[in-house]
């Protein structure tokens, strides 16, 4: 289902609950909850208010540490873990899912409280997309088969799929159950144990999600949830015992992350990163349609995502109205109380974010990009919200058309052939996403084919499912989420060579 089908779909919205009680504020370990070693505390802050929500432990290298060897033991061989049939794993994963879902109005409350994202959206779109993903791994977990090779000789050859052992995951504040389950699923289905350190700005939900995960009834020390700041993820990049860290967050975490590994054991990385992504947009297309969907492809979630239409090339034939139009929309957005189930805009996560994309505002005025919606922060507000803000005759060299913004800021850009346009939209450090709307299947087969990215839509915008795999070209990152492709980030594959005697010899 197109998300922004479900996110207009208000009709069957249970009423959320604006005070959703704090449950969980501590290091998760062994299905236990502890308080940091350094018995250090962070503020996790409400964006839509910018007051407090709750206090939460704040773990570091000492308790990664005890976190890796939790998740060390529960992976030694002849554990319950190991031992487990893939089956019931698999069973594991379908309960918890089936526990996100009875406690859905809950958990997207909790999101939209910590994260500033409307209810309409958590309910509707980030709980559903996440209970489906584990679903979606719980069935592979006695799925995901090696092969028989036939051999030159009398041997008996065949591949072994084994968990790569200790993973580190840390995710980020944007989509914070979503990341989480996409990271849980593909581990929990292949036999890994985990060690998930969620972002400081969202840790709540994550930390519910724990207690759900020892509710499920997966053993101790098989997932544990270690909140705190980048100094432990950091020790989790650098753990000598941790054999593979899976990251989705900002290129130059990535890069350092990357770097980890190569300073210590080599362990395996996957990331995905940030983006740039070009949305292309052809003069033969529904006008109506393409306006609408280029404004969900990037205003979606306050523009806070990676995969985000950045970059909105339009043919030159088509250019002023589309402007004009994407305006228009732009400022009949509306922006308020995320609880409000009419609103389609709540905050940005943080204070930080607010600033960062009100500098990039700034920048992109500075540079002669043409300010037609937007522009500020609205007032009466106290959050961190940002006016949805649309930009025409962006130039490719500007910053606004070269680096990720992660808010409400749509670029508008003109051009005019084909091939102009390809070079144009590959002209970026990025590859993680693209589109392009047309009505010319040669086009868009032409265009798609051109395109340096890891997911491309045509004629749709935000097309995101637990069968299909998403990841980074280029700076965007390496290895794929979602889908079968998932399953190898987490799999070890092990050749076994078995010599077959001969009866007679
Ligand atoms: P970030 O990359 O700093 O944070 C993501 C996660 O990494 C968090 O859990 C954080 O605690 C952790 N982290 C931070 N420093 C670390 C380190 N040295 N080693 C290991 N882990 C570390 O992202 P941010 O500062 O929250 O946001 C900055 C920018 O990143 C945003 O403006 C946006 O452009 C981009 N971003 C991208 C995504 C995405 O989905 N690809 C998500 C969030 C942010």
């Amino acid at each position: 289902k197109n998300f922004a089908a479900a996110v207009a779909n208000y009709s069957s919205l249970p009423q959320p609950q604006t005070t959703p009680d704090i449950l969980y504020t501590g290091v998760f370990i062994n299905n236990e909850w502890h308080k940091s070693k350094s018995g250090k505390i962070f503020e996790t802050i409400n964006p839509t208010t910018a007051e407090v929500i709750a206090e939460i432990q704040c773990a570091d290298k000492e308790d990664i540490d005890i976190a890796v060897q939790a998740a060390r033991n529960a992976f030694k061989l002849g554990s319950p873990w190991r031992r487990m049939d893939a089956s019931e794993r698999g069973r594991l994963l379908y309960r918890l899912a089936d526990l996100m879902e009875r406690d859905q109005v809950y958990l997207a409350s909790l999101e939209t409280l910590d994260n500033g994202k409307p209810y309409s959206m958590s309910y509707n779109v980030d709980l559903p997309t996440a209970i489906k993903n584990l679903r979606y791994f719980a069935g592979w977990a006695d799925k995901n088969h090696g092969k028989t090779i036939p051999m030159d000789g009398d041997f008996f050859t065949y591949t072994r799929h084994e968990p790569v052992g200790v993973c580190g995951q840390i995710i980020p504040w944007n989509f914070p159950i979503l990341m989480m389950a996409w990271k849980l699923g593909p581990a929990l289905a292949t036999g890994n144990t985990i060690v998930l350190k969620p972002a400081e700005q969202t840790s709540l939900t994550a930390l519910y999600i724990a207690q759900l995960v020892k509710e499920a009834g997966f053993p101790e020390g098989v997932v544990n949830v270690v909140p705190g700041f980048g100094t432990a993820g950091a020790a989790l990049a650098n753990h000598c015992d941790v054999d593979k860290v899976a990251f989705t967050g900002s290129t130059d975490v990535g890069k350092l992350i990357q770097l980890a590994s190569g300073n210590t054991n080599l362990k395996r990385v996957t990331l995905e990163l940030g983006g740039k992504s070009p949305n292309i947009i052809l003069s033969d297309t529904d006008m109506d349609y393409a306006v609408e969907t280029a404004h969900f492809g990037l205003f979606f979630n306050m523009g806070q995502c990676c995969c985000a239409g950045s970059r909105t090339f339009v043919e030159d034939k088509i250019y002023d109205e589309f402007v004009e139009r994407s305006a228009e929309r732009a400022k009949k957005r509306t922006v308020g109380n995320p609880f409000d189930l009419n609103t389609e805009q709540g905050p940005q996560v943080n204070e930080e974010q607010m600033e960062k994309i009100l500098g990039m505002i700034k920048t992109g005025k500075k540079q002669g990009a043409k300010l037609v919606a937007g522009g500020s922060r609205p007032e009466g507000l106290p959050g961190y919200f940002v006016q949805p803000t649309v930009f025409a005759d962006v130039q490719d060299d500007m910053t606004i058309a070269r680096e990720e913004i992660f808010g409400p800021v749509q670029q508008l850009i003109r051009f005019k052939k084909l091939d102009e346009v390809i070079e144009r939209a590959n002209n970026s450090e990025y590859g993680l996403a693209a589109a392009v709307f047309t009505k010319d299947l040669d086009k868009a087969n032409y265009i798609v084919g051109g395109l340096r990215a890891g997911t491309v839509w045509v004629n749709t915008y935000n097309v995101l499912a637990a069968q299909a795999p998403f990841g980074g070209y280029k700076m965007s990152g390496h290895g794929r989420e979602n889908g079968e492709y998932a399953l190898s980030n987490y799999t070890e594959v092990k050749s076994v060579i078995v010599k077959v005697a001969q009866k007679n010899s």
